[in-house]
């Protein structure tokens, strides 16, 4: 559920996408991270595809479900793109990954979970990128007015066009 739109930087109050299961704090742990110990940890059935989607999803930056499922198929010959999104969807009610989804654009997965960081979209070529929040922690912005609601998040989206992008309009084509 996503109600961002592309006129400036968004704020909005959504209830939290994440899994009541997370817990924020050691959640985003550093160390080496055993995928398939985590699966089992987190009570879903561990399987190949399941733990080369997890490392993908870490090892990239923001990739959407086409680009995992073509890097889990170089891993691991066919997989099917039916398998691979309910592998997405089972890691990221699970917490163990953190589902985003720019308006416009189709979901983005990302292994960085659990820290309340926020997002930089490129208008022109779709490309995400880190924020830190400066408070650490949700919400971090109050609505003037809550209007009676317990608020746990503020979901934040900042659009702009991206260094490359800006590098090409400044070029001559
Ligand atoms: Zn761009
Ligand atoms: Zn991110």
């Amino acid at each position: 559920m996503s109600y961002l739109a592309k006129d400036g930087p968004i704020v909005l109050l959504t209830r939290s996408c994440l899994s009541p299961y997370v817990e924020p704090v050691t959640a985003a742990e550093p160390g080496p991270r055993v995928a398939a110990e985590e699966l089992r940890n987190a009570g879903l059935r561990v399987t190949a595809a399941r733990v080369a989607i997890l490392e993908a999803v870490r090892a990239g930056n923001h990739l959407g479900a086409e680009a995992i499922a073509a890097g889990v198929r170089d891993r691991l010959g066919h997989v099917s793109t039916q398998a691979v999104y309910e592998a997405l969807n089972a890691l990221a009610a699970a917490g163990l990954i953190r589902r985003i989804e720019p308006a416009g654009s189709p979901a983005r997965y990302e292994g960085r979970i659990g820290d309340n960081h926020h997002h930089l979209v490129c208008r022109r070529c779709g490309s995400v990128t880190d924020v830190d929040c400066v408070v650490g922690h949700a919400p971090c912005l109050e609505p003037a007015d809550s209007a009676g609601f317990l608020v746990d998040e503020a979901d934040v989206t900042f659009w702009g066009i991206c260094p490359d992008c800006r590098t090409r309009d400044a070029s001559p084509a």
